[in-house]
């Protein structure tokens, strides 16, 4: 039971909605869906419920995000993004069909050492030119063939990482889709592989096509964004999937040449209305949005007005009269995209649905 009635509504159906028509793009690819960060700030067990149908496996970070999701009756293969961190999560894997990233040496040599109830399937990771994670190219054959040749691996997926699959022109995109190729060429005619994230699939300058029955791994796709500068046509716009809301509860008049808000960072350049949002940093709103920040009251759009404080906000709403306490504010939804709130934050999408707090309660329709 919540009284402050701030609040992030998940869409079920949009959720739906975004999964079908990544299962349309990808053709005969595989799906996998990324619900690390509980499902991108969603609710994990909620997306992971809607999208279940829709995909072949489900991907997280690390392993104790797998063990909600499979505690919770999913029997899906969870994919640890990561990896494991310690030999202990190793029987763990084997027991309830965590397929663990190997990207260095150690969590190859604690597979190749393990005794386990059962083969894993791991995915073997290839730093193309990201440089986070990942074994060099040329590493990759000695690896592969070590894995191939333990009794503690059933099967071995390749996979790789863009650096800038959103961008719409990029020397290093090709670059690492060459050299991703050509391992896969050198290491094993029929090895399963996965390149593709969101961007790569809806992405109109990269081209993925001779990836057909290989894994995409989609993310933020399913939440209803569309990360890339320029998209191929999709078959229907997606749909957002959260619409995060907070009640005005205040309404005051502010004289020409008064400020708002800490550090009086907004002044009054005419006789001016503000109003309150009960929505803060503390909950996830982000602190660096810039004044202009746009705020969605009625189907009006109204711009930010003063720093973000912990638990509220200021709006500028002398253009519209009939905004009231107890009317209800959208930061992002359907009618205001959470990228280009994004934007005025100077961040990314990701960065404002994963941190949506857990003080705002998520109600799911
Ligand atoms: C988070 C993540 C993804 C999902 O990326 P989206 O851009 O959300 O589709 C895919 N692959 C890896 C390795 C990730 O860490």
């Amino acid at each position: 039971m919540h009284f402050r009635p701030t609040r992030a509504e998940i869409d079920r159906d949009a959720l739906h909605h975004n999964a079908r028509i990544a299962r349309q793009l990808a053709g005969d690819a595989r799906l996998l869906g990324v619900i690390k960060a509980d499902g991108y700030g969603h609710g994990v067990l909620t997306v992971a419920e809607a999208i279940s149908e829709h995909v072949d496996a489900f991907a997280v970070a690390f392993i104790d995000e797998a063990i909600t999701i499979r505690n919770a009756g999913f029997q899906q293969p969870i994919v640890l993004l990561e990896g494991c961190f310690s030999d202990a999560e190793l029987p763990v894997c084997a027991h309830h069909n965590f397929q663990p990233v190997v990207h260095q040496q150690q969590q190859l040599d604690a597979i190749l050492m393990a005794r386990l109830v059962r083969p894993l399937a791991v995915w073997l990771k290839v730093d193309t030119g990201m440089h986070r994670l990942g074994w060099a190219p040329n590493e990759v054959q000695r690896v592969h063939d070590e894995l191939k040749a333990s009794p503690q691996v059933g099967s071995v997926t390749l996979m790789s990482h863009f650096a800038n699959a959103e961008k719409h022109v990029h020397p290093l995109n090709n670059k690492q889709l060459e050299l991703f190729e050509d391992v896969c060429a050198q290491t094993e005619s029929q090895l399963d592989m996965s390149l593709a994230t969101s961007a790569a699939l809806v992405s109109s300058a990269i081209d993925m096509s001779q990836h057909n029955g290989h894994w995409i791994r989609t993310g933020i796709l399913l939440y209803g964004d569309n990360p890339v500068e320029k998209a191929m046509p999709l078959p229907q716009p997606l749909k957002p999937v959260m619409r995060l809301i907070a009640p005005v509860i205040a309404i005051r008049d502010v004289a020409k040449g008064e400020s708002v808000g800490y550090g009086s960072t907004w002044k009054a350049e005419r006789p001016s209305r503000i109003a309150t949002i009960a929505i803060g940093y503390a909950d996830g709103y982000p602190r660096h949005a810039k004044n202009g920040t746009p705020v969605v009251i009625r189907d009006h759009e109204v711009p930010l007005a003063g720093t973000v404080s912990m638990d509220m906000i200021t709006v500028d709403v002398t253009d519209f009269a009939e905004i009231t306490v107890g009317d209800e504010a959208e930061l992002w939804g359907p009618n205001l995209s959470v990228a280009r709130v994004a934007q005025h934050a100077g961040t990314i999408s990701y960065d404002l649905l994963t941190n949506v707090s857990a003080r705002v309660p998520r109600v799911t329709r």
